[in-house]
């Protein structure tokens, strides 16, 4: 389902499933790139306080893989709420204030976020041709983030959720993300789509962030789902974890842009 890919060095990962629709995606590691630990080696942040000319090199290496500069990319100041913008042409080189989802129908505007445990979402309408990509932490996904996109996409590209593709990146997996009572609250208003937890030795819980957001949009409609099934914090060696490097550390890219036809 998920995959390996390598160019000069830099390491990536894709849905071939997606490509073969006309999306074109770079699920980024930290593998290929040029700057020093902590944010070794493709960091593409440039919030985490690695130097801005290694971040734009890095996602210029990155980039290149679909043919995009990283003036062309349209990014957001991530903030884990659940705002949706819809971005155009005239978005190219934006980065979009407090969004956690982008979604265009314009071939050839690619949209670009980074990540380090939070869930990525590629979701893909073949139908209207349109695409997303969505930031899913916690916070995000309790505040409903991927049923919040899918309405956006129908408000703007008539986009029906039984058409959607939704491509599940590498993320923080159940095996490594114990939870206080904070998350378990943010959670509690979600009657109709729990959250997938499950009790870890200590007496605490464990939250499948992955899960519970495909079971979010189950409730919505949504029947296709891709996996890459990578544990961000089992997998330090190909990603960059928050929690498993202690926040110390990078964050790898997710870009995705309709191909033009
Ligand atoms: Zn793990």
């Amino acid at each position: 389902m998920l995959q390996e890919n390598e160019q000069a060095g830099v390491r990536y990962f894709t849905f071939p499933d997606l490509t073969a629709m006309g999306v074109d995606h770079v699920i980024g590691t930290r593998q290929g790139g040029v700057s020093p630990a902590p944010f070794a080696s493709l960091n593409v942040s440039m919030s985490v306080g690695d130097a801005a000319e290694n971040v734009r090199q890095n996602r210029a290496r990155l980039g290149q893989i679909v043919g995009v500069t990283p003036e062309d990319m349209v990014t957001a100041w991530l903030v884990h709420g659940n705002d949706v913008a819809p971005v155009n042409g005239a978005h190219r080189g934006q980065r979009i204030p407090y969004h956690d989802a982008l979604v265009t129908n314009e071939p050839e505007v690619p949209l670009f976020m980074t990540f380090a445990d939070c869930v990525p979402i590629i979701l893909f309408d073949p139908v209207h041709r349109a695409v997303g990509l969505i930031h899913a932490g916690w916070r995000g996904t309790a505040a409903g983030i991927v049923p919040r996109t899918v309405q956006v996409m129908h408000q703007c590209f008539q986009t029906r959720p039984q058409d959607l593709v939704l491509a599940f990146g590498p993320a923080i997996g159940r095996c490594h993300y114990e939870v206080g009572p904070e998350v378990l609250q943010a959670f509690q208003h979600l009657v109709r789509t729990p959250a997938v937890f499950e009790p870890a030795d200590n007496g605490k819980v464990r939250l499948d962030l992955v899960a519970t957001n495909q079971q979010q949009a189950e409730i919505v409609g949504i029947q296709r789902f891709l996996f890459a099934r990578l544990c961000t914090a089992c997998r330090t060696d190909l990603f960059y974890s928050h929690r498993a490097e202690q926040g110390r550390t990078g964050r790898f890219g997710v870009l995705v842009k309709l191909r033009d036809a």
